[in-house]
This record gives structure tokens, C-alpha cells and sequence, in this order.
């Protein structure tokens, strides 16, 4: 095990968050061991999303859903409705089939082998050797976006981490230890998120700068290297925020497949350009009021227009969409893009 694995271990020992799916190494020296349904939750929840983001969610989870059989039973837009402010829904999506499939073909158990991990919706080489190495025991190197940080940064690797995976792969190997890989990986992840952080890491109070080449090299404010910014192309349309009475408003479920895919949303026109001549979803007096509200997705910018409806005819297909009273509505049950929408409108 080389000094850097064993400095690292030491550390997390003393200074690993205490985290609701985790057993701490003091507790795991008592005889205590992970809940793999637990880790299982967690790591699909951490997926571009922050821990302390994810704690109160997962909390609220284990408590609605404690065990693979019960989440198998669920409602897809209950799961939907929960993942409301996570974003990246397709991770809940995926954890509703997985765990079907779970309770269906595997006992409601979480598989330990690899490929057959592999196979499951929404389970990919990081989540399957982050659970067969925290939940199992099992010897994985565990590489995420922060791990690789990390390993570029002590190895000073000087090229950016896309071009760098094979290096940084090969550089992981090296420090993860044979046993105990699921501790390395959170001691890894923890000293990435309190010690070697995106930004200004704490240098002076990392426990192997002596080992790191990039302070060695006073190399640490150029490493990672950065790629050069790819501009996200930016969408445009329209939303319709339309009241049917002083009181109730209507809201459409959005086709299962693409993005917000199964979610509740006020309806949209097509997202690409936006012209005055709009199609609107049905008959009402329609007003454009100049107001746009803007979201980032992972690949492209999108500024909705909101268009006001009143005087909606009363034949609107009430098969697709669904009157609100304000009264009941819940705004947490919307997608983050949609609660700007509703937050501007009623402004007006
Ligand atoms: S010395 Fe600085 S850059 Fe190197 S591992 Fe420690 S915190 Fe990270």
C-alpha cells in the first residue's frame, strides 16, 4: 500500500463525514455493516447532485420507500414528483425499473457481481464499483469526477480530464488498496470535497503534500487543466400559463420520452425558435406579456416566453390537461423549470 493509500486511510479515520447511508470505519470495527440498498439509493441520488443536496431527499426517501420491495411497488409519477428539484429525472425513472427488475429476477436482493450489476437500468461502471466496493467489500477502483480531480492533481497530470481517463485510470490503480477499497474511495471523496477542492484546495493542511506532485511542482492552480468552453446553443419557445377561472390554472403531464419526459408542466410550443405566429395548445385569449424565463440544461440554454390564456374554451381536452385549484396545488410537485414559470406568472 503506498504512503499516499495509507495517509489518506488514517485521515479518513479521523475526519469522514458521518453520512445517513454510511457506516463510518469506527462503527465498521464494531461489527456494522452497509445497507446496499442504502448505497444503492445514495449513489443514484449523488449523480451530479451535491451531498448535502441529496441528504434531506434521501432521508425522505428511506423513510417512504425502505426497501427495494416497496419502491418496486411504486407510482413512476409519485417517484417523479419526489425528484422534483433533483433534476436529472431519468435517474428516478431508472431506479423505479431497477427496482422492479430487483424484486422480479433477484429476490429483492442487490446483485454483487459486476456485469450483472452492469445490466441494470441505470447502473453504470461507477455506481457498480461504488456499491460492490462500499456495500460488498469487494476490490474496485472507484473513479468519479472528484476522484479524478484528485489523482490529477497529485499525479500533475497535464492534460484535461477528458483527454487524461486512460492515465488517470492507471494512476487510481495505483492507490487503491486491495482491501478496504470502499473506505479509500470515501476517504477519496471526502478529501476531495474538504481538502483538494475544485477550488483553492487547503494545500497547507493536506496531509500528503509532500507526495503531490503538483505542489511539489507549485503546479496546483493550473491543475486540471482546463478544457477550452464549449458555448451551449440556446433554445427558445414558449409556455403557456393559462387560467381557466380567477382560481385554477392548467397544467399538462409531458410526453414520457425527451426532456422533463413524464413530468407535470405547463404546456410548451417545441423548443428551437420563437416566433410571434405561435401554435397555442388550445382556444383562449392569449396575451404575450414580454417576460422570459431562463433554465440551463446540461447541453443547451432554453428561454421560455410566458404567454397568458384567459377565457379558456371550456372544451379543452381535459385528457391532457389538468385544471389546478390554487388552493391545492403543491409547487414542489414541478420540475425546477416549471416553478419559474409559475413563480413569474403569478407576478403579473
Ligand atoms: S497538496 Fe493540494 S493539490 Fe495536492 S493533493 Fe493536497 S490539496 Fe490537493
Amino acid at each position: 500500500m503506498s504512503i499516499i493509500t495509507k495517509t489518506l486511510l488514517k485521515w479518513y479515520l479521523d475526519n469522514g463525514r458521518i453520512l445517513p447511508w454510511r457506516v463510518s470505519p469506527k462503527d465498521a470495527k464494531a461489527g456494522q455493516t452497509p445497507d446496499p440498498y442504502k448505497v444503492w439509493i445514495s449513489e443514484i441520488m449523488l449523480q451530479q447532485t451535491t451531498v448535502n443536496t441529496v441528504i434531506p431527499y434521501f432521508k425522505k426517501f428511506i423513510k417512504k420507500w425502505n426497501c427495494i420491495d416497496k419502491l418496486s411497488q411504486a407510482n413512476e409519477n409519485d417517484i417523479l414528483a419526489f425528484w422534483a428539484g433533483l433534476g436529472y429525472y431519468a435517474r428516478g425513472r431508472n431506479l423505479l425499473k431497477c427496482a422492479r427488475e430487483l424484486a422480479e429476477k433477484f429476490d429483492s436482493k442487490i446483485p454483487n457481481d459486476k456485469e450483472v450489476l452492469l445490466g441494470l437500468p441505470g447502473i453504470g461502471e461507477y455506481t457498480a464499483s461504488a456499491i460492490r466496493s462500499i456495500a460488498f467489500g469487494e476490490s474496485e477502483v472507484v473513479i468519479d469526477s472528484n476522484i479524478e480531480r484528485v489523482v490529477c492533481r497529485i499525479f500533475c497530470i497535464k492534460k484535461p480530464i477528458k483527454q487524461s481517463k486512460k492515465n488517470i485510470k492507471k494512476y487510481a490503480h495505483l492507490l487503491f488498496p486491495e482491501y478496504n477499497s470502499g473506505d479509500f474511495a470515501q476517504a477519496l471523496m471526502d478529501f476531495a470535497n474538504f481538502i483538494c477542492k475544485p477550488k483553492k484546495p487547503n494545500c497547507t493542511l493536506c496531509p500528503i503534500a509532500k507526495s503531490c506532485l503538483s505542489f511539489q511542482n507549485d503546479e496546483v492552480d493550473n491543475i486540471p487543466i482546463k478544457p477550452t468552453k464549449k458555448i451551449k446553443p440556446l433554445k427558445k419557445g414558449y409556455v403557456f400559463f393559462a387560467k381557466i377561472n380567477p382560481n385554477m390554472f392548467l397544467l399538462e403531464r409531458r410526453p414520457s420520452e425527451g426532456i422533463l419526459g413524464g413530468l407535470l408542466g405547463f404546456p410548451t410550443s417545441t423548443w428551437d425558435e420563437r416566433k410571434f405566429e405561435t401554435t397555442y395548445p388550445f382556444e383562449a385569449k392569449w396575451t404575450h406579456i414580454n417576460k422570459v424565463v431562463t433554465h440551463q440544461f446540461s447541453h443547451f440554454k432554453l428561454e421560455l416566453e410566458i404567454v397568458l390564456g384567459e377565457k379558456v374554451d371550456p372544451q379543452f381536452d381535459n385528457s391532457k390537461y389538468l385544471a389546478i385549484e390554487d388552493v391545492n396545488f403543491d409547487l414542489m410537485a414541478l420540475p425546477t423549470l416549471m416553478r419559474k414559470v409559475y413563480i413569474k406568472a403569478i407576478q403579473i
